[in-house]
């Protein structure tokens, strides 16, 4: 089905690809700690990498992955801690996590992924598909109304509602979910050996299953395939409903 990659199309081979399925995936990335076994751009590969596979079977054109994103934050002592920097120290201090620079405060996230989309409506785009790090998801989300009467975008993410499975898109964070998706996308960026093969010494600043007996590259395929296939139908009656008369 030839490129799909945005950056990487010539205007003949966008208008082509446009014309086949109107239909834009943004990669909500972040650089974050994803525990000592994941790259930093953990959340940016797992969800472009899904996006690749998913518009060679749907068709679209998949964005560049953005860096920047949203979660909780706090202020200490004149230093900033958010997401993962707290939430892994539940009984202690924050401390900053080593390598972690995405913050961006929710209401100029929200003010990006606007100028996003109206790019994409003035390009020519009537879908778009994004999915990502967790908290600019639901930032995303928070907006479907307005990314439909504003710019008449019908929108998307790939979660389905109940995760219970755990072999859904990015549900958890760098535990068995993330990981085996890494595994199955970039197996050659994991590297589990730098976790404590001590099973009672919990790995830093992961949330979810323990990836050092729950995660495979066999899981994390499972779950591509799984997803392609579902999110594959829902856009092809997305754009059969845009061709119909009078929508
Ligand atoms: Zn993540």
């Amino acid at each position: 089905m030839g490129r799909v990659l945005y950056a990487e199309l010539t205007p003949r081979q966008f208008q082509e690809r446009l014309a086949a399925a109107p239909i834009a995936y943004l990669p909500l990335g972040t650089l974050e700690w994803h525990g000592e076994h994941l790259p930093l751009g953990s959340d940016g590969l797992q969800s472009q990498g899904f996006f690749i596979e998913l518009a060679r079977k749907a068709g679209g054109i998949v964005l560049p992955m953005l860096f920047m994103g949203t979660d909780f934050r706090q202020e200490k002592d004149g230093r900033e801690y958010y997401g993962m920097d707290i939430h892994s120290f539940p009984n202690g201090p924050p401390q900053q996590l080593v390598g972690s620079a995405y913050w961006v405060e929710p209401d100029f996230f929200e003010q990006l992924l606007e100028r996003i989309m109206g790019q994409l409506k003035r390009a020519g785009f009537k879908v778009v598909v994004a999915h990502g790090h967790g908290p600019s998801v639901q930032a995303f989300v928070g907006k479907t109304q307005d990314w439909q009467s504003t710019f008449g975008l019908k929108t998307f993410i790939c979660w389905r509602g109940d995760e219970s499975d755990g072999l859904g898109i990015q549900t958890d964070h760098a535990a068995a979910n993330e990981t085996s998706l890494v595994m199955a996308l970039r197996g050659d960026l994991v590297e589990m050996d730098n976790l404590d093969p001590d099973p009672n010494v919990a790995p830093l600043g992961i949330d979810g299953e323990d990836p050092r007996t729950h995660a495979s590259a066999e899981r994390g395929r499972k779950a591509i395939v799984m997803n392609v296939e579902r999110m594959a139908n829902l856009l092809r009656d997305a754009i059969a409903e845009l061709d119909e008369p009078g929508t």
